[in-house]
């Protein structure tokens, strides 16, 4: 286990010197993770909130239930059951001020200093962000063996107080988590009693392939609800209709949800109920299905240029991931190459990556780069693909 600050020194530099980066108009950014500008429907959106805020003033501009707005939580329940978590109610849903909120929440509600949470390294950098206030400590899924486990503490003895996971398009390496895979984690929360939490911002941008059972549907039993599972679920609206709007949710066995309802109403009262109603005539009215439709389509021809652009240029003994879906290729140096000293070099040609060592809790890997694929057209990708290659060819025959 590694202390907070050791990543959190680097980290922090990290966004700090891409932020510089971004703002530069002669470098290209495939640094980020964000969606690309022109998929957002500013006309509907724009039509969407006028009608909300002339037609529903009362509700959409009042404060609202701390756990959000009725009718938006029986329409997650309802996609939620579709999906195959079928005893899923309304009672189960929290609206929250995007899902990175409903990581914040789980990490203020379950932890206590020095308690450990298990996840598989490397992983998203938000959730270490969110969880940092708390002082956990980490640890690593145990994928060894026949069935995945959690290690009790070599001090105290005690389980971690949850697991964090991606099972799709992992955030940085676009890895999916196989159908038997997810079946031995659920099987292991239940087992050992800790509770899953499935981070799942990605789902709906798949690109190609079958897409296998969510761990929340692994964990609910079927039954009456509401859903008392093992997994706590959380999904947004960023990815598919667009990230200002700021609506998140979680899906939360029934035994938590007041504990989480409490943290939630302390922080900040309610996700705005204007744009929970605006969010929630995007959906009703198909403008989110369709945006996510159309995101798809643009992604998969963006996906396919950057690996293709990979095959092309890269240096023998670089490895990369290819990712069914999501946002982000990984990539992998030879061993000993340091992917700090790329990061320099190939801000210098105009290209902006993020070293991966920042995405680990624990051990990080310093020959390691997260590549977005999603913001840039392909020509650019193919374009900036062709310059990092450069540098980390050149980088190569320097260090020989
Ligand atoms: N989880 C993961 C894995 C993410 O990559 C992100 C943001 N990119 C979030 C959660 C948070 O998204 P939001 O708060 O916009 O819903």
């Amino acid at each position: 286990m590694t202390k907070l600050a050791d990543w959190f020194e680097t980290s922090n530099d990290a966004t700090k010197v891409l932020l510089r980066l971004g703002a530069r108009p002669d470098v290209i950014s495939l640094a980020g993770g964000l969606p690309a500008p022109e998929l957002f429907p500013g006309d509907a959106v724009a039509d969407a909130f006028a009608h909300v805020a002339r037609d529903q003033a009362a509700v959409s501009l009042q404060y609202g239930p701390a756990e959000g707005i009725e009718p938006l939580r029986e329409m997650i329940a309802e996609q939620m059951r579709a999906e195959g978590a079928t005893s899923v109610t309304a009672e189960n849903v929290i609206i929250t001020t995007g899902s990175q909120q409903g990581l914040a929440l789980i990490g203020q509600t379950l932890l206590n200093k020095d308690d450990r949470v298990a996840l598989d390294e490397p992983t998203f950098l938000g959730a270490l962000d969110a969880w940092r206030p708390c002082e956990p400590g980490y640890t690593a899924i145990d994928w060894s063996g026949n069935a995945p486990g959690f290690k009790p503490s070599d001090d105290t003895g005690a389980m971690p107080k949850f697991a964090y996971c991606l099972p799709n398009f992992r955030n940085p390496t676009g890895e999916t988590m196989a159908l038997e895979q997810r079946r031995a984690l659920v099987a292991a929360a239940q087992r050992d009693d800790v509770v899953v939490i499935e981070d799942n911002p990605y789902g709906a941008l798949r690109y190609e392939g079958v897409q296998p059972a969510s761990l929340l549907s692994l964990a609910d039993n079927g039954g009456e609800g509401p859903y008392d599972g093992h997994v706590i679920y959380t999904g947004t609206v960023s990815k598919t209709l667009a990230p200002a709007l700021r609506v998140g949710w979680m899906v939360v066995p029934q035994r938590l949800v007041d504990g989480i309802i409490i943290s939630k109403q302390g922080l900040d009262l309610c996700t705005s109920p204007l744009t929970q109603y605006a969010a929630l005539r995007l959906i009703e009215t198909g403008v989110e299905a369709e945006t996510a439709t159309r995101a798809r389509d643009l992604y998969r021809g963006r996906r396919d240029a950057m690996l293709a652009a990979l095959e092309k240029d890269m240096p023998a003994g670089v490895t990369w991931t290819r990712p069914e879906g999501g946002m982000f290729v990984w990539l992998t140096l030879p061993e000993g190459a340091e992917s700090r000293d790329i990061f320099d070099r190939a801000a210098a040609a105009g290209v902006a990556i993020v070293p991966g060592d920042v995405f680990y809790a624990m051990s990080p890997s310093r020959n390691t780069i997260r590549l977005n694929f999603t913001n840039v057209p392909e020509p650019v990708i193919a374009e900036a693909v062709s310059r990092l290659a450069g540098v980390i060819a050149d980088r190569a025959r320097d260090a020989a």
